[in-house]
């Protein structure tokens, strides 16, 4: 398909046209294309240059307890007083923002967070099944690591509250550690300092370098016929009888049977046109890439009382974190980047305080429940949504990728969709 052109529709022709080109576009356009659908992908900018590019590379079944968790509100209306806070709520007048927000409070007790916990569980169960599958089957050379995750906590106390997170997800998740106490962490990973309290060691995880995944599985899907176009930005839907007829880009009008909407963070901003709540906020996080220190952590790692992760590469090492709603701020103050390296000074043998080969930031698509939107939009039956990944894109993409391509071709549902479904809200 190129621009300009107008396509038959999907029900007489086959073709798909994905607005978004994420980590999550990506993982749609390989299940539909595997399905034999003609598909295209659009991109205002490129080829997952957005929240995919240079994320922590977590995939990580172990971040099964959704962000609703009892507490977290009070962390949030303190962090309004506080600019360094890493889970930060920027003061602004904005009704979405504040509706946002009062829906998230709204759950975070400990039933919802039970309920959304379990709705997470089973899509992160099949995404890691399926990455286990097509690394492999696609040659998909990005540094796939099966080490797991390890949790690091400098204190007593620490261990103490995050021995209560554990066993929770024990005993109602089944993700089950290895308790590692703090004389013996130096000899786990001789990256970590001496004297810290101890840490968590969840063996079902694994990592990627996520530029290296978003390239490599970009080539395949090319050489398999799909279509990239970038700086194509949708500008506006044509529809008529309960079905989109046209998009407008800025590089012409496109049309397709199908179209799949995954745009992130951005996908707020359709809520009208596709006539659906689509409540999704940027929740803004950074990361700093470096060379490869001496000695570099073995394991991906989380401090979780300095809420900072490290994610070690073939040839360097990220950290990454905070969680700010700013709005679609897209500046990087030079402070926040110090607070990553300083959140991590604590725990690390090398210096972090190198040069930096990449400074980023990239905006969460966040909902009030911590579950993705998936599914067809209620009122519109050639539209899609596949948005709302909140902290776990990177991890739940190829199960997302299964589902709308099942929904799109009509075959069974691998697992219940319910609790994704755009008409929720
Ligand atoms: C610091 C940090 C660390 C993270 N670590 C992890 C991790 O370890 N593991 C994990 O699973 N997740 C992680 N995440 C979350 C993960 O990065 C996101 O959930 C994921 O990237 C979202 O993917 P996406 O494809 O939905 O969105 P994006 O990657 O943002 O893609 C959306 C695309 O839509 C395009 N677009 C928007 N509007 C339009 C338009 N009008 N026309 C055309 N194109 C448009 C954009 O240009 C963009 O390319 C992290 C996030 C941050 C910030």
């Amino acid at each position: 398909m190129t621009p300009s052109t107008p396509q038959k529709a999907a029900d007489q022709d086959g073709s798909v046209i994905i607005v978004g080109a994420g980590i999550v576009g990506i993982a749609c356009a390989h299940y539909l294309s595997e399905s034999g659908l003609r598909v295209t992908v659009i991109d205002r900018g490129t080829i997952a240059g957005a929240c995919s590019h240079a994320n922590c590379g977590y995939i990580c079944p172990s971040h099964v307890l959704p962000l609703t968790e009892p507490g977290v509100i009070g962390v949030a209306l303190r962090s309004l007083l506080n600019p360094r806070a890493p889970f930060r709520v920027k003061p602004r007048i904005s009704p979405a923002l504040w509706n946002w927000m009062f829906q998230f409070a709204r759950r975070c007790n400990r039933r919802q967070m039970l309920t959304a916990g379990k709705a997470l569980r089973a899509i992160l169960d099949t995404s890691i099944a399926e990455y286990r599958r097509l690394i492999p089957e696609q040659s998909l050379n990005c540094e796939w690591k099966e080490n797991g995750l390890l949790y690091v906590l400098q204190t007593e106390q620490g261990m103490k509250h995050f021995a209560e997170t554990d066993r929770l997800l024990t005993d109602h998740f089944g993700v089950s550690a290895q308790r590692i106490d703090g004389t013996s962490l130096p000899s786990f990973d001789p990256a970590l300092k001496a004297g810290l309290a101890g840490a968590f060691h969840y063996p079902g995880d694994a990592s990627v370098r996520p530029d290296r995944l978003n390239a490599e599985w970009a080539a395949r899907l090319r050489e398999r016929g799909v279509q990239f176009i970038e700086h194509c930005e949708l500008l506006g839907i044509s529809k008529s009888g309960g079905r989109i007829t046209e998009l407008r880009t800025s590089q012409g009008d496109l049309t397709a049977g199908e179209i799949v909407f995954a745009m992130g963070a951005w996908s707020a901003r359709w809520s009208e046109e596709l006539e659906c709540r689509v409540p999704i906020q940027p929740g803004k996080g950074y990361s700093i890439t470096m060379p490869r220190p001496e000695p570099c952590p073995r394991y991906p790692i989380l401090f979780p009382e300095h809420k900072v992760g490290v994610s070690p590469f073939e040839n360097g090492y990220r950290l990454g974190s905070m969680m700010e709603f700013s709005g679609y701020d897209s500046t990087i103050p030079a402070h926040r980047i110090q607070q990553l390296r300083d959140s991590a000074k604590p725990y690390l043998v090398a210096p972090v305080d190198g040069p930096a080969e990449e400074t980023w930031y990239g905006w969460r698509p966040m909902t009030w429940d911590s579950l993705p939107i998936i599914g067809r939009v209620p009122k519109l039956t050639n539209a899609f949504l596949a948005a709302g990944h909140n902290m776990l894109g990177l991890t739940l993409a190829p199960a997302t990728g299964r589902i709308i391509a099942e929904m799109i071709t009509g075959q069974p549902a691998l697992l219940d969709v319910t609790p994704y479904s755009p008409a929720r809200f």
